[in-house]
């Protein structure tokens, strides 16, 4: 298939790669989607053959057409060396770690972090003699002062997907490249459509891709992209610890990704249409929305990212309660995870495991995450939820 800059067009533009991307219709008898190999054995054709690995997949676990169909299509949208898929958005975060970290190095990792990462970083990594100084996720160049000199690796989530500060990546990846430290980012929220880790300088690129790529809350996967420096480190780390994405889930993501742009872009701007809706009605205190001036790191978003997704928090004014508010909401369902068709909402309280800087936003904070339903329904739903309330 003819699809570069082969017939004179240029570059092709984002959208038009995620459909193009990864494939080779010749390969599958034509059809356009290449259907999931189910398999672990490979056969060989002779014993010499499989002492020399002399074919072009080796075993299941480690290849098949789709997840070679899935690494090539992200590591292109996300501008990378190579990529890996693994079987949740979390094995993403604590595979990338263990691919750079080693017993005695110091990590640094932003509070406002996803926080079954911050779990794994108290637990496991500490258990390996690994030690994590939590920082303010507004610190910017400030994290000079944390460094040590076993300061092996920085972590960064931008914005944090409960409480969204936007960190300054470009300052934090210049101060990282002082002492030669790995930079790592969880790019869930705005995916590679909306801000390209790799060309900021970041060397690991995590995506939960059970939200926005995948799309349809029905599927767990997480893909790592590296650039040079580190793949080799991100694949060793796969491959040891054998955490790769099964060929069902493969073929659901690759579906998923042919239309992320469409939904991405669709819900987007009406997750920006309600965060203003929210802004203007008098029960609300704050909007912590990226694309909003109330949230932290406002100045960063624009300056770096290209558009916002479709989840944010807002802030309800003392006296009101969240979990009645949400419980009279209809369309929102109550449920965690974000990125796929359908809008919800949670309840948000990071005061609990927050260490270095306090998350008090003077009420009751929500997450909502927007669908695609019709907007005019949505904003009805939310206008009667604040009547609900009000009574
Ligand atoms: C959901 C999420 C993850 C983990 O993804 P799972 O597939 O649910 O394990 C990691 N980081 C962020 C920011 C997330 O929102």
């Amino acid at each position: 298939m003819t699809r570069t800059t082969e017939k004179g067009h240029g570059p092709l533009k984002l959208a038009t790669r995620l459909i193009t991307g990864g494939r080779n219709p010749d390969e599958s008898f034509g059809f356009v989607s290449i259907p999931p190999y189910r398999g672990s054995t490979v056969l060989y054709p002779s014993a010499k053959a499989c002492l020399a690995r002399e074919s072009r997949y080796a075993y299941g676990l480690t290849g098949n057409p789709s997840m070679e169909q899935l690494n090539t299509l992200w590591s292109e949208l996300e501008g990378a060396e190579g990529s890996v898929a693994l079987c949740s958005g979390a094995a993403a975060c604590t595979v990338a770690l263990l691919a750079v970290l080693s017993a005695g190095d110091h990590l640094l990792v932003p509070d406002s972090v996803y926080r079954p990462t911050r779990n794994f970083c108290n637990g496991m990594l500490r258990r390996m003699g690994i030690e994590t100084t939590y920082y303010d996720p507004m610190i910017g160049g400030g994290i000079r002062t944390l460094f040590k000199p076993n300061t092996r690796a920085i972590f960064t989530e931008s914005p944090g997907s409960h409480t969204f500060e936007v960190q300054d990546i470009p300052a934090i990846v210049a101060a990282a490249r002082e002492i030669n430290a790995f930079t790592l980012m969880d790019n869930t929220w705005a995916t590679a459509i909306y801000f390209k880790a790799l060309d900021f300088g970041i060397d690991i690129s995590i995506n939960a891709a059970t939200k926005y790529p995948s799309g349809h809350s029905d599927v767990l996967a997480g893909m790592i992209a590296a650039n040079a420096r580190a793949l080799p480190l991100v694949k060793a780390a796969h491959y040891e610890l054998g955490q790769y994405l099964s060929p069902d889930d493969t073929y659901t993501l690759l579906r998923g990704l042919r239309s992320m742009d469409l939904r991405l872009r669709e819900q987007g701007k009406a997750a920006l249409e309600i965060a203003h809706w929210l802004k203007a009605r008098p029960e609300v205190l704050k909007v912590l929305h990226p694309a909003l001036p109330d949230c932290p790191g406002h100045e960063f978003f624009k300056r770096d990212f290209t558009g916002s997704s479709g989840l944010f928090g807002f802030v309800l004014k003392p006296g009101y309660d969240s979990l009645a508010f949400i419980d009279a909401t209809d369309l929102f369902g109550v449920g965690f995870s974000w990125g796929g068709f359908e809008s919800l909402m949670i309840p948000v309280d990071a005061t609990s495991y927050r260490t270095v800087t306090p998350f008090a936003p003077g009420g009751a904070c929500i997450r909502i995450q927007i669908g695609l339903e019709n907007i005019e329904d949505l904003k009805a739903d939310l206008a009667q939820a604040f009547a609900a309330i009000a009574t």
